[in-house]
């Protein structure tokens, strides 16, 4: 008799944990994500401020499993479940819609950008969800300073050296910091025609404080340290416009040529797949046990699924996804192997940190609450463990310490995706025939 199926969409903090959970269990695991890599999103910042390059934040997701011999892993983008007949539907380069089937399903897709309804704001202000994003980020501000330097009119050299951030959570506030020691450290005696400490970081958001999770007084030291770093916090305000000019904040005009989107998101389409229940964000209403209401062989973990606890829905954070991801693994472990249900999902919350610039974070985690060089170092060790690999981790430590040492960054290369030779040599025809026959 063939192995049961348990398809795993996603593997991010959420699907692998379940993956692994999943490494013994009497079944054959079919791991499906549109990136062959599994990202580290917490550090993503650190690449699109140079600090960090793309391969030292990710790894292969079938690398990371490559121990696991009940398992394949597949590339491709899946659009659609048909709960009935058990089946999900991949798309990759080649082939539209191909149906896998599964007797398990966990979706651990995560979650998208969300402009809140002004979607035309992405042009002018990306997001940073992914690699490509980090990358597009980094080549936008590195770009900037180039311009600056070759444009002989000072007068253009303002818009050129302003960096707007919208949104003043974590990532909001760790890429102001890390901006702020770029221009003020790294870059100081580079550039001849500017002053690349002159730039104007911006950092926007119509919250009242940064680090709204965070406790009051530790958004206040946040803030504080932002400021002391040179960075203007602009809270309580509105952005009522972004385009190639800038923002429009309040009322106000902020010229710029680099505003990078910090603010929300809008979960993966899994509750439109499964026709279930969501919150009011769009997240799929789960059940104690992680599963969606009437169909107990469907589990949905991490950024996409809500479930609440003391009154509110768990936080989109990677703590949870792994914990979440890790559950349904041992559920449907248990009942492939005959084993009573574990009792409902609980969460262990370990805590909240976020750094800000050099040498200091904020941690804050059960009646700890603590900002400043000890949080730092708590931030930076929590940050290496939960790494994926030990490779990545060794690599960005040491790349930390030479970086802390010597105020040099590692990645501060633009790269362009241009046309290469080689599809320039492709006919038109090829284009035109391909269009055609669509
Ligand atoms: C910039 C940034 C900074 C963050 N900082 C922190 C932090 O400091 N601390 C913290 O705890 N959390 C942080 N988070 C949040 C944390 O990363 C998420 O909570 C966590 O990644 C959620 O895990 P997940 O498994 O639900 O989704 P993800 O880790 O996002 O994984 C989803 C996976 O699904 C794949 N996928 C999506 N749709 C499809 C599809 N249709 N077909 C195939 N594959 C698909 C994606 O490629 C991805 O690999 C941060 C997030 C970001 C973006």
């Amino acid at each position: 008799m063939a192995s049961p199926v348990v398809v795993i969409v996603g593997g991010g903090f959420g699907g692998v944990a379940a993956a692994k959970v999943l490494k013994n269990a009497p079944a054959e695991i079919v791991l499906i994500d549109r990136e062959n890599h599994n990202l580290f999103q917490p550090l993503l910042y650190q690449v699109a401020t140079s600090v960090l390059s793309p391969g030292q934040i990710g790894v292969p997701i079938r690398d990371l499993l490559r121990h696991h011999k009940n398992t394949t892993v597949i590339l491709g983008e899946v659009v659609g479940v048909d709960q009935d007949r058990k089946q999900v539907f991949v798309c990759d380069a080649d082939r539209q819609d191909v149906p896998i089937p599964f007797d398990y399903l966990i979706l651990a897709t995560g979650v998208t950008h969300s402009y809140f309804g002004h979607d035309e704001f992405e042009k002018f202000a990306p997001g940073l969800k992914n690699l490509a994003d980090a990358e597009a980020v980094r080549n936008k501000i590195l770009t900037a300073f180039e311009l600056a330097e070759a444009e002989e009119d000072p007068s253009t050299h303002q818009d050129l050296l302003t960096f707007i951030l919208v949104g003043a959570g974590p990532t909001g506030v760790e890429m102001a910091g890390a901006i702020a020691v770029m221009v003020r450290g790294t870059m100081k005696s580079e550039f001849r025609r500017i002053d690349p400490a002159s730039a104007r970081i911006v950092l926007v958001d119509r919250s009242s404080r940064v680090l709204a999770s965070f406790s009051e007084k530790l958004s206040a030291a946040a803030k504080k340290r932002l400021e002391n770093l040179g960075v203007e916090v602009k809270l309580g305000q509105n952005v009522d416009q972004i385009d190639a000019d800038g923002i429009v904040v309040a009322g106000e005009r902020i010229f710029s040529k680099t505003v990078i989107w910090t603010a929300g998101v809008a979960p993966s389409p899994a509750g439109k797949w499964l026709a279930a229940e969501t919150d009011h964000a769009g997240r799929v209403r789960i059940q104690n046990d992680l599963s969606v209401a009437g169909r107990p062989e469907i589990f949905v973990v991490g950024d996409t699924a809500s479930l609440d606890r003391g009154g509110k829905p768990l936080p989109g954070v990677a703590q949870v996804a792994i914990q979440q991801g890790r559950y349904a693994g041992k559920l449907i472990h248990r009942r492939l192997t005959g084993k009573s249900a574990p009792g409902p999902f609980s969460y262990f919350d370990k805590g909240n940190l976020a750094v800000v610039g050099k040498g200091f974070a904020v941690l804050e985690s059960g009646k700890v609450h603590s900002s400043g060089l000890i949080a730092w170092f708590a931030w930076a060790a929590v940050h290496l463990q939960f790494l994926a690999d030990s490779s990545l981790r060794l690599g960005v430590f040491l790349q930390w310490v030479w970086t802390y040492l010597s105020g040099r960054r590692g990645a501060r290369l633009i790269v362009n995706p241009r046309v290469s030779e080689a599809q320039k040599a492709v006919p038109d025809t090829t284009v035109k025939a391909a269009a055609s026959s669509g």
